[in-house]
């Protein structure tokens, strides 16, 4: 039988200090040329081990291969210039200093295809690969080449498929694509958001996911988050139209955030990547904490649909935090998967 409740995480975990300085976005890398090339595979050898050792069921690659989840990607494509940057404010909150599109993009080669083959090679788990999704490719740029958001978010899209076929090619079992703007520009995600989404998934057999976070445990985001009132419904401008796509999986915060759980019920009949984990806080969950937030959402999805999960990525944790809540997450849902094969 199936395993129920398999675990995964939203996707990045973080780096060892040789790699790179721990608890830092956009942290610098400390090797350089052929050192720098290897240091990544064993940093991603050291993360598979880790979400073995802590019994993750749908392993990744940890992204530590990735300086940034939007941008690595980006560096690997024509049409983007890395010198000239603008100063563009990120999905509405914060000011960054960002590339800027002078010409067509594409994708001249693939970005993370050796990677997926290398841990392909390591493991027989199921994977799960993380790429930026469109709509937040386009928000972590300055446009001066389409002068138009959705113009070049379908340009991305297009790219993005090349890569996601790519990696289903090499044995992803899961290609996820990361969009945190479809919390932020509801009009733009009815629009365009995710059509966008679906042309980057179009003609994959793997499953697909999407996910769908209030960002990392950075300032900025906890800031922004206290802005947001007592309950977040933000899932509930995004969530009837991505009921309707293509899409197979949504990945979504729960723990410790506002989100009233009954949103998901609008997914209905989509497998739910639930975070009963909370990235934003130091404080290790207990699986009694993890098991209770996966009881909470049991009530609007299927057992057979459940996926236990992060809120989002831990890169920014120390790797001894992120590896209890690892293992907080394992041990939270085996209680509730002992409950349900109990009540059968
Ligand atoms: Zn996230």
């Amino acid at each position: 039988m199936k395993k129920l409740l398999p675990t995964s995480t939203a996707g990045s975990l973080p780096k060892p200090s040789w790699l790179a300085e721990p608890e830092k976005l956009w942290s610098p890398w400390k090797l350089q040329d052929e050192e720098l090339v290897e240091g990544k595979q064993d940093a991603l050898l050291l993360s598979l081990q880790e979400q073995q050792h802590a019994g993750i069921d749908i392993v990744s690659d940890g992204e530590q291969t990735r300086q940034h989840f939007v941008t690595t990607f980006i560096e690997h494509l024509d049409g983007v210039d890395f010198e000239n940057r603008k100063t563009v404010r990120i999905r509405d909150r914060y000011d960054a200093s960002v590339p800027t599109v002078v010409g067509a993009v594409a994708r001249k080669k693939p970005v993370f295809v050796e990677d997926a083959k290398f841990l392909r090679q390591q493991t027989n788990q199921p994977i799960k690969w993380a790429l930026p999704g469109p709509m937040t490719m386009i928000d972590t740029l300055y446009d001066d080449h389409y002068k138009s958001r959705e113009k070049l978010a379908w340009e991305f899209a297009k790219i993005l498929n090349q890569e996601a076929r790519e990696l289903e090619a090499a044995g992803v079992d899961i290609i996820q694509f990361d969009e945190p703007a479809f919390n932020v520009f509801f009009d733009e995600v009815n629009e365009w958001g995710v059509a966008t989404l679906e042309r980057a998934i179009e003609g994959l057999k793997c499953e697909t996911a999407v996910h769908i976070c209030y960002g990392y445990g950075i300032k900025a985001n906890t800031d922004w988050k206290k802005t947001l009132g007592s309950e977040w419904r933000q899932y509930e401008e995004a969530f009837p139209k991505l009921q309707k796509s293509n899409i197979g999986m949504v990945s979504l915060e729960c723990h410790n955030s506002h989100v009233p759980m009954e949103l998901i019920e609008l997914i209905r009949g989509k497998k739910v990547m639930v975070g009963a984990i909370d990235v934003a806080s130091e404080t290790v969950e207990t699986p009694e904490e993890v098991a209770a937030t996966l009881r909470k959402a049991l009530q609007f999805v299927d057992a057979d649909k459940l996926y236990p999960c992060t809120n989002c990525g831990m890169a920014p944790l120390s790797r001894a935090i992120a590896k209890g809540k690892l293992e907080a997450l394992s041990a939270g849902a085996e209680i509730v998967r002992k409950e349900l094969s109990n009540s059968l």
